[in-house]
């Protein structure tokens, strides 16, 4: 196959055969799901996902990669050309299976997380998504309470998923071998937010506003969303750090927040 991995568009792709079958058996595909991949490269995964589906929705970026697949898939599979940034996630859902769709993919490193933010925001259209990432970023997907790497990535993905690492992947299992290790994960966004936010852009900003100090107590890092009263009022000790804080203690904050932001 003459086609050069292009660095630009992130191309590391999966050759080792006994980590493809240990993602397919993570997914776990059933005959009439209806799963979309971003970025099938030239089909390492697309193949296997096939044969189990009958049929399989997929974007990529590459123009020069798209007719190859047709050309080796058949008709079975769609390739929709373009940047999965820019595709309406929510149309793609089909209606007859309650509209949700399964996203699989072997996300480009570069653009992984613009792509994951723009998946969850039609989380509602998803039963999960299956994603092949930099381990340091599931790494910080994961990250609890207490943990040093925790940060806006890790609460906002646990506020709206259920999030689990599947396995770690060697550099090795990819061609060009990339610097890092990788890391499979599934994330599963829940049906009902266990712990739902008044105002989820009051709640991305005081996430970001929390993180964005890292050193600094919410005291100080919240400063200008929430005196120290309000913070209190909300049940959390203004003296913490942000990577101490649960998800539902966030939320809590935010809802303070919100509550002044509708009282002034
Ligand atoms: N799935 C293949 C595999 O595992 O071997 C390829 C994975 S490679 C890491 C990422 C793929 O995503 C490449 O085929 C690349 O061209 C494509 N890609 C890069 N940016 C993209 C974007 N914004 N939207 C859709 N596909 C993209």
């Amino acid at each position: 196959m003459s086609h050069h991995p292009r660095k630009r568009f992130g191309q590391n792709f999966l050759h080792d055969p006994a980590v493809i079958g240990r993602m397919v058996q993570a997914i776990a595909p059933r005959p009439g799901d209806s799963v979309l991949e971003i970025g099938p490269g030239h089909g390492a995964l697309t193949e296997p996902l096939l044969e189990r589906l009958g049929e399989l929705t997929a974007i990529e970026l590459d123009r020069d990669l798209a007719p190859r697949l047709r050309e080796r898939l058949g008709p079975a599979l769609t390739v929709i050309e373009g940047d999965a940034l820019d595709q309406d996630i929510a149309a793609l859902a089909s209606p007859a299976d309650g509209g949700r769709l399964r996203v699989v993919g072997n996300l480009p490193y570069n653009v992984s997380t613009p792509i994951l933010f723009h998946l969850l925001g039609a989380a509602e259209h998803i039963e999960d998504l299956h994603l092949l990432l930099q381990r340091e970023v599931v790494d910080r997907m994961v990250a609890g309470p207490g943990s040093r790497i925790r940060g806006r990535l890790s609460v906002m993905v646990q506020y709206r998923c259920r999030v689990e690492r599947c396995f770690n992947v060697p550099a090795g299992a990819f061609h060009p071998v990339p610097k890092v290790m990788s890391s499979f994960v599934r994330l599963t966004p829940y049906r009902a937010l266990p712990h739902p936010a008044a105002n989820e852009r009051i709640l991305q900003e005081i996430v970001t506003a929390a993180f964005g100090g890292r050193r600094k107590t919410l005291r100080n890092s919240l400063r200008r969303w929430l005196t120290g009263t309000a913070i209190e009022s909300a049940g959390v000790d203004p003296g913490r750090r942000a990577e101490t804080l649960e998800v539902a203690e966030f939320v809590q904050l935010a809802n303070v927040a919100a509550g002044e932001f509708v009282a002034n």
